[in-house]
């Protein structure tokens, strides 16, 4: 039985914890779409923008925003044909 812990490097501090909401804008170029969900959505947490973006064939994550406000406004600014929050979480 062997115990050996090298002189590793020292672990990376965490981000911030963030005392608020979150929210992020799910980026589908490919239908024309731009939905804004919370931080805590369901669809976000087992999606995909915590575990990077290579099985997002369709669009791509874009925040985190500190505010409602600014996710849709970065919504309407991309553009696209379907903008709205959520049906699940309710931004
Ligand atoms: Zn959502």
């Amino acid at each position: 039985m062997t115990t050996f812990e090298g002189p590793g490097p020292a672990p990376a501090p965490c981000e911030p914890a963030d005392p608020g909401m979150k929210y992020w804008v799910f980026d589908s170029w490919s239908l024309g779409k731009a939905i804004v969900h919370k931080d805590d959505c369901d669809f976000c947490a087992n999606g995909t923008h915590r575990q990077g973006s290579r099985n997002l064939r369709n669009g791509t994550w874009r925040g985190p925003f500190a505010g409602r406000a600014e996710a849709f406004a970065l919504g309407r600014a991309l553009g696209r044909k379907t903008m709205r929050g959520c049906m699940t979480c309710a931004p």
